[in-house]
């Protein structure tokens, strides 16, 4: 359907080389890498009415910028086929959009805050049955989904902000037997350090603000759906539930702009070793404050004491990416003022950029917000582990001399 593509990347090559080529896209006239921002909302036919690469209006098919986006990820995720969306919320809200009317559908308890908050707002109204369950407890998972004709189970692991672990392989096992389709928020842990279509999931959904693009200058998400064979109820529904899905981006419009997309395709070229680095970084921090005095424990699925290392060592490779929090020891409010006193550490909402945030979640949150007082929550970035370190080591000595 699309021209500007000069070279099919091999499949047989890593999803690590593949991805910094950029799936072998080039610009058709003049060769340049990577290929031109197609601006076009309309297309020109000839006079026989044909349209020449079979485009006709951006909504309806996408520029030819998604569909190098979408390869990509789709590549990366070992999955069928991608779908771009304006923002992580646009892509997820999508999957409970679609879903038949009235669906009961049973989702992780820990979980990013916005989600959790539109199910709330705007789910029953819509015909939704929303159960939440604490996902890494596999049991209350099964009784769950086993209750009541469920159609789908949407895990988030690790769980923003506490990081709490969820067994994929496990949940997907689980909503397979009572009939259900498995969606995996993998905007965490990246397609770098887990695939979750390896272990049984049907749909994937990023936000690719975060570590996709890298960058925290694009607002834009994805879904993907598996390739893997399934029994044929459950390929039917899936592959109906993905059509749905086109035919609501198509005809709503959540599109990511041809030039965000662009942006979004420079960032995702150098995902692999943004995360190793980020990941290898985090993993310092959090043995450094493991055992430190003026914390009382360091929420990383990394460190060996974790209740999730066992699943996330077991489900995640080459690390455990780059989000972990910290529980300030002494009164609540000493959290706030580690946060106050950071000066390498931003303080911002957000996560997954090349420059390190720390944020208190529950001042964040408001109202509603079940995030632990005692937290600050680090998104890790690319500066000198030594350097984040000795922030952090300075704003934790003048917070609590604060309140000696
Ligand atoms: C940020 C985030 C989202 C929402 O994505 P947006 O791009 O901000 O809409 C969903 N899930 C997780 C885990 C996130 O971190």
């Amino acid at each position: 359907m699309i021209s500007t593509r000069y070279t099919p990347s091999s499949q047989e090559n890593r999803p690590e080389t593949r991805i910094a080529q950029g799936d072998g896209w080039r610009c058709p006239t003049t060769g340049a890498i990577p290929p031109p921002i197609s601006l076009g909302v309309t297309f020109a036919r000839d006079g026989d009415y044909e349209a020449p690469a079979g485009l006709a209006y951006l909504r309806d098919q996408g520029s030819p910028g998604y569909e190098q986006a979408e390869n990509m990820l789709t590549g990366l995720e070992g999955g069928a086929a991608s779908l771009i969306f304006s923002s992580g919320m646009a892509a997820a809200t999508a999957v409970f959009q679609a879903l038949p009317v009235p669906s009961r559908v049973v989702v992780s308890q820990t979980m990013y805050f916005g989600l959790t908050k539109w199910l709330a707002e705007f789910g029953s109204g819509r015909g939704l049955e929303v159960v939440r369950v604490p996902s890494n407890d596999l049991d209350a998972v099964s009784a769950a989904v086993a209750a009541a004709p469920t159609a789908l189970l949407w895990i988030e692991t690790p769980a923003n902000p506490t990081w709490t672990v969820t067994d994929v392989a496990s949940c997907a096992e689980i909503a397979h037997q009572a009939g259900a389709l498995l969606a995996v928020d993998n905007t965490v842990p990246t397609p770098v350090h887990t695939r979750p279509f390896d272990l049984g999931a049907d749909l994937v959904m990023h936000s690719a603000t975060k570590y996709l693009n890298g960058h925290t200058d694009v607002v834009g998400g994805f879904l993907s759906v598996s390739v893997a064979q399934a029994p044929e109820k459950r390929a039917r529904e899936r592959e109906e539930l993905w059509e749905r899905l086109r035919l609501h981006r198509r005809l709503t419009g959540p599109l990511l702009g041809p030039f965000e997309t662009y942006l979004l395709v420079r960032g995702m070229r150098t995902l692999f070793p943004r995360m190793r680095q980020i990941s290898a970084t985090a993993m310092r921090l959090a043995e450094h404050f493991a055992e430190h005095p003026l914390i009382s424990r360091v929420a990383y699925p990394g460190l060996p004491g974790d209740p999730g290392h066992e699943v996330a060592a077991r489900q995640m490779t080459g690390g455990f990416s780059g989000m972990l929090s910290l529980h300030v020891a002494g009164h609540w409010q000493r959290s706030l003022q580690v946060a106050k006193y950071c000066e390498l550490f931003i303080r911002a909402t957000s996560l997954g950029g090349v420059e390190s945030l720390i944020e208190h979640r529950y001042t964040f949150e408001g109202p509603g917000s079940t995030s632990p007082k005692d937290m600050v929550r680090l998104s890790i970035g690319l500066e000198h582990p030594d350097d984040l370190i000795a922030d952090l080591e300075q704003a934790l000595e003048r917070a609590s001399k604060d309140d000696r």
